[in-house]
């Protein structure tokens, strides 16, 4: 199987019916390049930049995260390459902030909550984004957005950063993309609102599922209640995906869900345009693609959103595609 999969490495995701979805990689580091592009993948789908803040005791420098960023877009030879600005807090911590402990991390100061507040760390970040944006296609994405308030306010700090970097003689690329995650229950239920304002959405199945069934992902004692198949999940998806359509923006999943052999199906026929996976879930992802019909799955959509129960969804899936 493995010898079969690794055929598919120059080849597109196609559907058996022709249509085309782009499989992209998460990445942690410029050195997981090598993996996307042994594997195949068609862009980075999300590049967690915390890594760069991690395992140290200050703050990267611009000049740091500019070399990194400048690193992977080069080596992705004007692939897509879509880069999530700073998600610290909840389960990442950054010792040299000194931030006190909270109740509840994963509903606390984190991501962009806290860079909307630590705004030098923030605009150093975004510099560093912007100088490196002729290097290769960049776009840029926000985490953890709730509201539509905060989307504006970090789209508005990059806005201003890229000014000044202009007003400086420094070039930016006018091409990059700004979208954000939808990882939230209240981005996903007013998907249609941040529409009209992103250029496109990611899908953090990771967090959106353990908020909106309030079970902590990392919690055994409730994993029981971590359900990707949950009709829930499924009807939030459903609505960003249509929300973004009518606005003709694109939508892009990289939580784990998106490489999910059950998933996949489904959300081919959701239609879903990006998905982003460890990179050693590519070729096997197209090849189940391959090997499936959009058209097929679109005819039982509307009778696997109105399941009750993630069980019924599992073997439906099992048992039709
Ligand atoms: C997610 O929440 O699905 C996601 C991709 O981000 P992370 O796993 O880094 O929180
Ligand atoms: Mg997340």
């Amino acid at each position: 199987q493995k010898a079969e999969w690794a055929k598919l490495v120059n080849e597109q995701t196609v559907s058996v019916d022709g249509h085309h979805v782009e499989l992209a990689a998460n990445i942690g580091t410029p050195e997981d390049v090598n993996g996307v592009l042994e594997n195949g993948g068609e862009g980075v789908g999300l590049y967690r930049t915390e890594f760069l803040y991690m395992g140290r005791d200050c703050l990267p420098t611009e000049e740091e995260q500019f070399e990194a960023y400048k690193t992977v877009l080069e080596r992705m030879k004007g692939k897509p390459v879509v880069v999530r600005t700073l998600d610290i807090g909840g389960d990442k911590e950054l010792p040299y902030l000194e931030l006190p402990k909270e109740m509840n991390p994963f509903l606390g100061f984190r991501a962009i909550r806290l860079c909307l507040e630590m705004q030098d760390m923030f605009r150093t970040q975004l510099r560093a984004l912007l100088r490196a944006s002729t290097y290769g296609n960049l776009k840029i994405m926000f985490p953890m957005i709730a509201t539509l308030g905060e989307f504006r306010q970090a789209k508005e700090i990059l806005l201003e950063e890229k000014e000044k970097l202009q007003v400086e003689g420094t070039k930016v690329s006018d091409n990059i993309e700004v979208g954000m995650m939808v990882e939230i229950p209240s981005s996903a239920v007013s998907a249609d609102l941040f529409a009209k304002e992103v250029d496109f959405f990611s899908i953090g199945t990771n967090d959106l599922i353990q908020y909106t069934l309030a079970a902590d992902r990392m919690n055994e004692r409730v994993s029981y209640l971590y359900q990707p198949y949950n009709p829930a999940i499924l009807r939030l998806i459903h609505m960003v995906i249509q929300a973004a359509h009518k606005e003709g923006k694109w939508v892009g999943m990289c939580g784990e869900m998106a490489g999910d052999e059950i998933a996949i199906p489904i959300l081919l026929g959701l239609g879903l345009d990006e998905f982003s996976m460890s990179a050693t879930s590519i070729l096997k992802a197209r090849s189940q693609i391959r090997n499936l019909s959009k058209e097929d799955i679109e005819k039982h959509i509307d009778a696997i959103l109105s399941m009750s129960t993630a069980e019924e969804v599992v073997s439906f899936v099992k048992e039709q595609f």
